[in-house]
C-alpha cells in the first residue's frame, strides 16, 4: 500500500480544520505551546515506518501515560487490579467527580484522571516514592529504547498548582479508602507521568509493543501475559477517548488513546501503531486535526479492526 502517497493526502484533506480549538489552558504550561504543529508516525509491525510534519519534536504525553501506569499495575496486581478499578467507559469527562461520588470511591476505568490516580497509588505502595518515578521512566524508555526520555517537572508544577480538581477526586478517593499513599505524594506522581515527553516517532514505537498479540510483553522488566495485552487494548477501545470513546470507536475503529497535550496514539493488533500530534482540542480534549487524520487513515486505508 502506498502508505506516504496516503499521509500526505490526508494532510490536504484536514487543512480546512486547522485554526479550529485550542489547546489545554487549564495547565498553565501547557498554554505556551505553539497550537500550530501537527505531526505523525505510522510504524508497520514488519518494520517500515512513514512520517509527516513534526513526527520528532516532543511535546506532553499527558494521559497517554496512563496506559503505561495500567501496564505497570495490572503487571504487579493482576485481577486483583479490578477491585479497584472498574473496566466501563465513563461517558463522562476525564476530570468528572459526580460518577466517583455515587459509585462510593471506585473509578469506572483506568483511563479517566481518578483511575490513573488510583494506578499511581498502586505503583507508589509497590515501589516507594523515589523509586516509582525511576521505575516508570526506565518502563516507557525500555519501550521506546530511548533513554533519554524525560519528565517534564516545569509542567507537572504547573499543573500541581491548579489541579485542584484532581486534589478533590484524590480527597474522594482517600474517604472511600481506594487511596494507602499521602495525597501529595499520590499528585506528585500522577502529575510526574502525565508530564513526560515523547514525540509521534517514540510513542509509536512504544506502542507497538501493545500491539505484538503473539508473544508475551516483557519490557523493562514489566511482564503481561497476551490475555493481559489484549484487555488493555480493549479498554482502550472502550475508555480511550474520554465522553467520546464511541464516537472514536465510530469514526476510527482502533483501540487508541488521547492525551490533552495533543497528541493521540492508536494500534492495529499486529499491524501497526500510529501517532499523531497537533495541540488543538475539541471541548472534550482530544486533538481535532489527530481525530479526523485517523478517521480519513482507517477510511482510505480500509485498515481498522471492524
Ligand atoms: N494531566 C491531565 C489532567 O489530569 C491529563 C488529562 C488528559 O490528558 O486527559 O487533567
Amino acid at each position: 500500500m502506498e502508505y506516504q502517497t496516503i499521509l500526505e493526502h490526508i494532510y490536504q484533506e484536514i487543512q480546512p480544520l486547522a485554526k479550529e480549538g485550542k489547546q489545554a489552558d487549564y495547565i498553565p504550561a501547557l498554554a505556551k505551546v505553539n497550537p500550530d504543529q501537527f505531526g505523525l508516525c505510522l510504524r508497520l509491525m514488519k518494520g517500515k515506518v512513514y512520517e509527516l510534519g513534526a513526527a520528532d519534536v516532543r511535546f506532553s504525553i499527558q494521559s497517554i501515560s496512563k496506559v503505561f501506569s495500567l501496564a505497570m499495575t495490572l503487571s504487579l496486581k493482576g485481577e486483583a487490579l479490578w477491585d479497584r478499578v472498574g473496566v466501563e467507559p465513563s461517558g463522562s469527562a476525564f476530570n468528572s467527580l459526580v460518577q466517583l461520588e455515587y459509585e462510593h470511591g471506585k473509578p469506572r476505568n483506568p483511563f479517566i484522571n481518578a483511575g490513573a490516580i488510583v494506578t499511581s497509588d498502586i505503583l507508589l505502595s509497590h515501589y516507594g516514592r523515589e523509586q516509582a518515578e525511576t521505575v516508570f521512566l526506565e518502563f516507557v524508555r525500555a519501550l521506546c529504547g530511548n533513554n533519554d526520555i524525560c519528565y517534564n517537572p516545569e509542567v507537572a508544577e504547573s499543573e500541581q498548582s491548579t489541579g485542584y480538581l484532581n486534589a478533590s477526586i484524590a480527597y474522594l478517593l482517600k474517604y472511600h479508602h481506594n487511596i494507602e499513599n499521602d495525597i501529595h505524594d499520590v499528585l506528585h506522581l500522577y502529575f510526574m507521568m502525565c508530564s513526560v515527553e515523547m514525540n509521534c516517532r517514540e510513542l509509536s514505537q512504544a506502542f507497538l509493543a501493545f500491539a505484538r498479540s503473539n508473544a508475551p510483553f516483557n519490557h523493562g522488566g514489566i511482564e503481561l501475559t497476551m490475555s493481559q495485552v489484549k484487555r488493555i487494548n480493549a479498554i482502550m477501545q472502550t475508555c480511550g477517548f474520554y465522553d467520546e470513546a464511541g464516537e472514536f470507536s465510530f469514526k476510527v475503529g482502533l483501540p487508541g488513546k488521547s492525551g490533552v497535550g495533543g497528541g493521540i496514539v492508536a494500534l492495529y493488533p499486529s499491524r501497526y501503531a500510529i501517532t499523531v500530534w497537533s495541540p488543538r482540542l475539541n471541548e472534550k480534549g482530544n486533538s481535532i486535526l489527530g481525530m479526523k487524520a485517523l478517521e480519513l487513515f482507517t477510511t482510505e486505508t480500509s485498515e481498522s479492526i471492524f
